[in-house]
């Protein structure tokens, strides 16, 4: 079963890059697409780009033509929630669409034709990356804290305090309350929710989603977010069946 190995950020996949056996490369639709084993594992490295809509032409891709049977994702994101810190780990439950409001035709945040809001992970592949992600911490000898719950994503960079507060307050109204906010999880749920390929997603916390999330995320992203994915992915794809 060939699992595909979603990174958002060139940093995130070099060190998985640098691991892989027997690689092939492939070109298509303008991305590149690295195939080959990781702990004996056939896994497809690709960069999912950013925004939902890119991440999504990223999974239909890995589907669709380098026929994948399940996806993980690693990046980094906004913490949201309470307690939700820089250098936390947020494994995702479920996601929903920011930005996504098609009111008063259909109820806010639902995406229309589906009849929901939300799109959940796989249980099984989540708990994996659950357990992986504890052990990757443990490896690097961190006691960063490991959330897991919903995650809000949107084509948009949260970079103010105040937009932060309201983004959370309105989904919490409807009923939502997300740990995290990023801009491509919810299109990769969506795409392997039609296909019905098991989805994973583990997002490293850069920054607040707040007033300084511009000076933190660059340098949360080269100081540390790679060193989290290449240990918390190593840890889950030695124990994949
Ligand atoms: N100029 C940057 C752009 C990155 S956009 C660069 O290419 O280096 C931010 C990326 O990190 C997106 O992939 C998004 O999923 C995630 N992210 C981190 N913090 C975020 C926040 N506060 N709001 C939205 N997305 C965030």
């Amino acid at each position: 079963m060939t699992t595909a190995i979603l990174s958002a950020l060139p940093e995130e996949q070099q060190g998985l890059l640098e691991r892989l056996q027997h690689v092939r490369a492939q070109r298509r639709a303008g991305r590149d697409f690295w195939l080959g084993e990781l702990h004996g594992q056939p896994v497809v490295l690709a960069l999912s780009r950013i925004g939902k809509v890119a991440a999504a032409t990223t999974a239909t891709t890995l589907i669709e033509a380098l026929g994948v049977q399940r996806v993980v994702f690693t990046g980094v994101a906004g913490g949201l929630g309470p307690g939700v810190q820089v250098g936390d780990v947020v494994v995702a439950q479920e996601f929903v669409q920011h930005d996504m409001d098609a009111s008063p035709i259909f109820p806010r945040y639902q995406i229309p034709l589906y009849g929901r809001e939300r799109f959940a992970c796989d249980p099984q592949l989540a708990q994996a990356l659950l357990a992986a992600t504890q052990r990757g911490l443990q490896r690097l000898g961190l006691e960063a804290a490991v959330h897991h719950g919903l995650v809000a994503s949107g084509d948009r960079f949260v970079s103010a305090a105040q937009e932060a507060r309201a983004l959370r307050a309105a989904l919490q109204e409807a009923g939502h309350a997300p740990l995290a906010v990023e801009m491509e999880g919810a299109a990769v749920a969506q795409v392997c929710h039609d296909y019905g390929i098991p989805f994973a997603a583990m997002r490293t916390i850069s920054d607040r989603a707040d007033d300084t999330a511009h000076v933190d995320f660059p340098k949360f992203v080269s100081e540390v977010a790679s060193r989290y994915a290449l240990a918390i992915l190593d840890e889950f794809v030695r124990e994949l069946k």
